[in-house]
């Protein structure tokens, strides 16, 4: 397990959890993914933070590839 690429800081996790549970899955339900070239669910994701918004990275659920989706916060 790669600490730079797999970890979830409990702050960042806590800003997720404050997003309403409805608007997330619609989130991981709806990241690019390049090799299937459209809207894909993100599986086995993890949580950081970036100045102002969240940052999951994650695999495609569809085809395995890594994606990513920035989440914009206030
Ligand atoms: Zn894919």
């Amino acid at each position: 397990m790669s600490r730079s690429e797999n970890v979830t800081s409990l702050q960042a996790l806590q800003q997720w959890k404050a997003i309403p549970q409805q608007y997330r899955d619609k989130l991981v339900r709806n990241v690019f993914c390049g090799k299937c070239g459209g809207a894909v669910e993100i599986v086995d994701y993890s949580i950081k933070q970036e100045k102002s918004a969240l940052l999951l990275t994650g695999k495609c659920k569809t085809c395995g590839k890594p994606v990513a989706r920035v989440v914009e916060n206030e």
